[in-house]
């Protein structure tokens, strides 16, 4: 990296955790495969460090969503099994299953896109089920035809059927009777595809939430993402520590001016903020540009001296004000805006409350413009 250290801001990634993570997850598992899903840039970690990581960890596959991804762990050097589910006619399967890239069927046509693309050795297809959630996959009345196609094709040795899968919704709600609904709709689909004579392979359902709380949906494979990353898929209702879990990330900026302002000074954007009384103002320099959620304005924490503080007016695209207060400070001075949450420092969780989002959220967006470094 051209950044040595922390100068503008960085997130910093503490890939003890995830690997810690990554044990974590696997000692819940009875007889189940890990997955550890590293789309989006490893939920804005940076995928390949943290597939190495995880592997390191004890994954015995890496998830992908898009076929980038996953070409982009092989051009990287991962030789273990890879699995991305989201491909879009005319994509270059061909590549995919030449480079042993395990993919997802959920229509017969994907059956025959997938078929077309093999030269030399047969596709690996795990078979997409929709078991209620709407998203891709076969519902109940096109299993047979799916099935069909995908025995068709492994009788021509095309393809390979290597598994068979869903996704859950409500997860995340242990409770949600969707939970149950979603697992009966799975097992029989199972049932169908084992009544067509075949082997489906790896059964994969549960993300991490069900990996924590389903243990009855881990069957033969189990995918979690967020969990990996240290933080909780069920948000403050069960925080991260009581899963025994580490967040990963850390961001960090340094103030790039800090000012005292009279009362009745108003700040950024719109004005949205005015100070009450003379206060002292810290200038972050990260904004929107860089990922930090817009809608966090006028409430996103930030810690400063040991202090929680909070952003104050609109926050804009390469830059936002902290509300110091009375403390000292100086331009240059470190601050946290999330990190694990053990130094007093706020979490992702804080700024997905003050956003109106998730954690997911929070860390995902964080943009090319943060280097990471990795500890
Ligand atoms: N499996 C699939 C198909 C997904 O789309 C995702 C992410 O949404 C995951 C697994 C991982 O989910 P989570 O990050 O909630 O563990």
């Amino acid at each position: 990296s051209l950044v040595p250290s922390l100068l503008r801001a960085e997130a910093v990634v503490d890939l003890a955790a995830v690997r810690h993570n990554v044990a974590t997850l696997r000692a819940r598992l009875t007889s189940a495969e890990l997955m550890t899903v590293v789309k989006a840039d490893a939920y804005g970690h940076g995928m390949v460090p943290v597939a190495r990581a995880a592997r390191q960890a004890g994954a015995d596959w890496i998830g992908a969503a898009v076929l980038e991804e996953a070409l982009q762990l092989r051009a990287a050097g991962d030789n273990g099994p890879i699995f991305c589910w989201l491909t879009t006619p005319g994509e270059p399967l061909a590549q995919a299953i030449a480079n042993d890239i395990d993919l997802s069927a959920g229509a017969p046509w994907e059956i025959d896109e997938i078929a077309a693309g093999v030269t030399e050795r047969p596709a690996r297809v795990h078979l997409k089920i929709d078991t209620g959630m709407s998203r891709g996959g076969a519902v109940p009345e096109e299993w047979p035809a799916l099935i069909k196609a995908a025995l068709e094709e492994q009788k021509s040795g095309r393809v390979v059927i290597t598994g068979i899968w869903s996704h859950l919704a409500s997860a995340d709600e242990p409770k949600s009777p969707a939970n149950e609904a979603q697992l009966e709709t799975f097992t029989a689909a199972v049932d169908v595809a084992e009544s067509f004579g075949i082997d489906p392979g790896f059964k994969h359902l549960a993300n991490s939430a069900a990996t924590l709380a389903l243990p009855e949906t881990h069957f033969d494979l189990v995918r979690p993402g967020i969990a990996t990353y240290g933080l909780s898929p069920f948000g403050h209702a069960l925080p991260s520590a009581e899963l025994g879990l580490r967040p990963a990330m850390t961001l960090k900026a340094r103030l790039a001016m800090v000012k005292r302002v009279p009362a009745g000074a108003g700040v950024s954007y719109g004005l949205t903020w005015t100070a009450p009384r003379p206060s002292t103002l810290g200038l972050i320099p990260i904004g929107y540009g860089d990922g930090l959620p817009r809608h966090a304005s006028n409430g996103g924490p930030v810690q400063a001296r040991g202090h929680r503080r909070t952003v104050v007016g609109r926050i804009c695209m390469d830059q936002c004000v902290v509300n110091l207060e009375d403390d000292e400070a100086a331009a240059g001075d470190e601050v946290v805006l999330f990190g694990p949450g053990t130094g007093g420092e706020p979490t992702a969780d804080d700024w997905a409350d003050a956003a109106g989002t998730i954690n997911y959220e929070i860390v995902t967006r964080l943009g090319p413009r943060i280097p990471r470094r990795y500890v």
